[in-house]
């Protein structure tokens, strides 16, 4: 029993909480027993739902921007005003020490404001005294919006977000591992915006595809995976929506030969293992000088060893379990594979033999290109700490993926560091630090880690239709 077993989740559509005929078991990762069950939508309350927003939309989109930035900032306070409840229910259905729980609602309400901050401008491109040549922006219309079960409340405020504050209304899916702090926030969401402006539905892929084929959604913006973003941009072919895709990354980070393996230890080691790995920019292959190798291997592991796996709702849990049984089986899959070809763990390497799909954080040497932790996304508890000689040689390793969402150089001389970092392929690049989003700054993937961005003008601009106007004087 938890303080959710009893409650019923419910879909909110058109300012409304509905119910479902079909409902489906929510897991806690820390025991694999039932949190709560959340309910999936028929293809007939996403057609309702679809049908609310657009009917919503109009009216929505002739508030002013004050009004939208006030109903936002009511949000951000819903979400501070239930922080506990919240980050508890995270820990519960998500697995996330109830700390870095707490961390993720906090930080999802000061985004939504500082998001809201940001000027939305036409820009004017010329004025002289024949002609006025402006560009104007429009919202798309409905928005469709996927989320996946990492850090489920920092993901999906940012949509709704970008899309009420740009004037489009939203239809919001979480993943079916982790749909219930969505759904409960649609509680308190529902009497603080017009009815149809958000509407939020539990379900899994299915649900998924209906909202990415839907011709009555303008735009998809989608966090998860390359391969279903793929079948995203697929789908969404039909009605030639836009579509925002923020996928999966392998980041690199390159320590360079003048870097103090103990002073930057505990930084990268944060960076890789936060959320147990499961971040989408955290760093996931660590390229280390042969004069520091054995000091930077030895730091991390020394930090490894330290840290406290268990429950979230533990106090002295550092490290949470992996989020559902399907990513344990592909970490799990990883760790085999680096042994098969002799890594060398310094720590870790095998799943925990206790209920929940604990693993202890692995740092593994002596591996190179060809392996998967090396190759692939882990998306879990493990870091490759992989070997160098040429600098040139570790910046031409760390570009060669088909991931490019972030990556980042460590180094006691910024100005080297910052020289490399021009260097790098990715996305968001950062030095002496690794992971972070923040609100003015546009972040999104190169290559097959995402399509466009979220953040920043940049990322407001893509809920919108830009119209190039041409006026006579
Ligand atoms: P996933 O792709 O399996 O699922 C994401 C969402 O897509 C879920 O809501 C799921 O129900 C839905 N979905 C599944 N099949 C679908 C289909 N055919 N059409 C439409 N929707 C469908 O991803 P996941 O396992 O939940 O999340 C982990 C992945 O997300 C990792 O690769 C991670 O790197 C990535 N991620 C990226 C970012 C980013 O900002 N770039 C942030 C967080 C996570």
């Amino acid at each position: 029993m938890n303080a959710y077993s009893n409650h019923i989740f419910r879909h909110l559509i058109n300012g409304r909480l509905e119910s479902s005929e079909q409902w489906f078991d929510v897991l806690n990762p820390a025991s694999e027993t039932v949190v709560a069950k959340a309910p999936d939508a028929t293809r007939q309350q996403l057609d309702a739902a679809v049908a609310a927003a657009r009917q919503a939309q109009p009216a929505w989109a002739a508030t002013s921007l004050d009004e939208r930035r006030q109903v936002l900032k009511s949000l951000a306070d819903a979400l501070l005003q239930h922080a506990e409840d919240l980050a508890a229910l995270i820990t519960l259905e998500q697995g996330k020490p109830l700390k870095a729980a707490r961390a993720e609602v906090t930080r999802a309400a000061e985004q939504v404001v500082k998001v809201a901050a940001l000027p939305l401008e036409n820009d004017l491109i010329e004025d002289t005294d024949k002609r006025r040549v402006e560009v104007t922006y429009a919202p798309l219309g409905v928005v469709g919006a996927i989320t996946p079960w990492n850090v489920p409340v920092m993901l999906a405020m940012p949509k709704i977000t970008h899309a009420l504050y740009t004037g489009n209304t939203i239809v919001l899916k979480p993943s079916e591992y982790t749909p219930l702090n969505t759904l409960l926030f649609g509680e308190w969401f529902k009497d603080l915006v017009p009815p149809g402006v958000i509407n939020i539905l539990g379900g899994g892929r299915d649900l998924g595809r209906w909202i990415s084929e839907h011709p009555g959604i303008d735009k998809i913006s989608f966090t998860g995976s390359v391969a279903t973003g793929k079948k995203v941009m697929a789908s969404a072919a039909g009605s030639l929506k836009r579509v925002t895709l923020e996928l999966g990354g392998n980041d690199a980070a390159i320590v360079l030969d003048d870097a103090d393996p103990a002073e930057i230890a505990p930084a990268i080691f944060n960076a890789a293992f936060l959320n147990s790995g499961q971040i989408c920019m955290a760093i996931k292959r660590l390229y280390v000088p042969d004069a520091l190798y054995d000091d930077m291997c030895n730091a991390l592991a020394e930090i490894a060893r330290k840290t406290r796996v268990g429950d979230g709702m533990d106090p002295d849990t550092e490290l949470g379990p992996v989020q559902n049984a399907a990513q344990a089986e592909i970490v799990a899959g990883i760790l085999a594979d680096a042994k098969q070809h002799n890594g060398r763990f310094l720590t870790g390497g095998e799943r925990l033999p206790r209920p929940g799909y604990f693993f202890e954080p692995a740092i593994v040497a002596d591996l190179a290109e060809g392996t998967r932790v090396v190759d692939e996304e882990p998306f879990g508890p493990v870091l490759p700490v992989i070997r160098y000689s040429r600098l040139d040689d570790a910046i031409r390793r760390a570009n060669a993926t088909q991931l490019g969402l972030g990556a980042s150089v460590w180094s006691a001389d910024v100005e080297r560091a910052n020289a490399v970092a021009r260097q790098l392929d990715a996305g968001n690049v950062w030095v002496n630090r690794h992971v972070g989003v923040e609100a003015a700054v546009p972040f999104g993937g190169s290559k097959q880690s995402g399509l466009g961005c979220e953040y920043g003008i940049a990322g407001l601009r893509q809920y919108q239709q830009g119209r190039s106007l041409y006026l006579q004087k």
